[in-house]
């Protein structure tokens, strides 16, 4: 009995996959700093659980409309008023099991067979596979460190072709922590007016952990504005990425064919949820800003420790919670037992000398680099980074 061939093209994703190696070696005794996986060990604000809990004492226990109750497409529409300015109506919101249904959602609804998806590397990992899903043809334009991984007017019009339908980027971008300024994202619209036939998703997930400057979206610029399928979500910026709420913001045909594919899919979120995402969007930001603000000293601690580590060419993230260096210094080298010839081998060392999980940039359209989060507690950040360097200066 064969499996279908759908399964042959796309991977797993490697966030995940290094996620599960750690968690095995935790299993057997040892003792693994996880800098892999992307999720603020933050708990969720307290008035978000206490919403959930009278949602729950209130019976919000049955099926609820495929794109969300009508009072949480309100609240999304007051969010992106107060934070982005942005005028959307309900019937152009879509709310779903996650920014990743989301990303999902809005892929099958634009591009068919063949179509080519202009995608900038560094990525987050699930926008090549679920391009490949909806049989589509990944374009990756290569963006360097030395450009602050973002993809500058000219790449962007070299890569168009009468084929290309979709543009998908994040910013604040994972893994790279890249923010595009409000200039950057114009130049990129002016590309965009010339091309009328490309849609353009926006994921805007990390909006909230952002250490330069106010999030800018693509969106705010009107003559693109109906093109645009802008994602967010709760998972970063309030901590809550067990709970499964992501949202569209889009024309209201793109809606209604995202709508027609979850409906098929997953129906909706939990009803809970979204009884609890109405506090998150509309209630006090707090608790996210803190967040931020525990995210920034990290950032500049993880800076410092870095800074001792020989080999390591880095950008600076602006956003996100990631350091994605350029590890290839070490290709080559070895301890004596294993060679590291790539950026898989390097965190599967890192992982079993010095029992600290990462991803490696392959995932991301990036062979050289390697990510490492921080969104892990600082004590556990200064030790995973001891013992980083220990294991790296065995290598020669
Ligand atoms: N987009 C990006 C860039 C992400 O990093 C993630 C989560 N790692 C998601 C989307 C998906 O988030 P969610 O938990 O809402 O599915």
């Amino acid at each position: 009995m064969q499996l279908s061939s759908l399964l042959q093209r796309f991977n797993e994703p490697e966030t995940l996959k290094m996620a599960k190696l750690g968690r095995e070696l935790r299993a057997k005794g040892v003792d693994v700093i996880d800098l892999s996986l992307g999720e603020p060990d933050f708990d969720t604000p307290a008035h978000v659980k206490e919403a959930a809990v009278k949602a729950i004492a209130d019976n919000w226990s049955h099926y609820t409309p495929v794109a969300g109750f009508l009072d949480l497409r309100e609240a999304a529409c007051a969010k992106l008023k107060r934070d982005n300015n942005l005028d959307y109506k309900p019937e152009q919101i879509i709310t779903s099991t996650g920014a990743k249904q989301s990303l999902a959602n809005a892929i099958l609804a634009v591009v068919d067979d063949g179509e080519e998806v202009v995608i900038p590397t560094p990525y987050w990992v699930t926008y090549s596979e679920l391009v490949k899903i909806a049989r589509g043809k990944v374009v990756e334009v290569k963006t360097s460190l030395e450009s602050g991984f973002k993809i500058t007017p000219a790449q962007l019009e070299a890569a168009i072709t009468p084929k290309t339908k979709l543009f998908l980027f994040s910013s604040p971008c994972n893994p790279s922590g890249a923010v595009y300024s409000k200039a950057e994202l114009e130049a990129l619209a002016a590309v965009f007016a010339k091309h009328p036939n490309i849609y353009i998703i926006s994921d805007e997930i990390y909006e909230y952990i952002n250490f330069v400057s106010e999030h800018e979206s693509i969106a705010q610029f009107p003559e693109l504005k109906d093109r645009i399928i802008l994602i967010n979500g709760l998972s970063k910026g309030f901590a809550m990425t067990g709970w499964r709420l992501g949202y569209t913001a889009s024309n209201v045909e793109v809606a209604k064919a995202m709508e027609k594919i979850q409906g098929q899919m997953t129906s909706a979120t939990c009803s809970i949820t979204q009884k609890a995402a109405v506090a998150a969007l509309t209630g006090d930001l707090k608790p996210s800003k803190e967040m931020t603000e525990e995210f920034t000293r990290r950032r500049a601690r993880v800076l410092e420790l870095v800074k001792d580590i020989p080999g390591f060419k880095l950008f600076q993230p602006e956003g996100a919670f990631y350091i994605f260096p350029d590890i290839s210094y070490y290709f080559g080298k070895s301890d004596g037992t294993t060679t590291i010839t790539n950026s898989a081998d390097f965190s599967m060392y890192l992982l079993n000398t010095a029992h600290v999980s990462s991803v490696m940039g392959d995932a991301f359209g990036e062979p050289k680099c390697v990510r490492f989060s921080f969104a892990n507690s600082l004590p556990n950040i200064e030790k995973a980074w001891a013992r980083i360097k220990e294991a790296l200066a065995k290598l020669k």
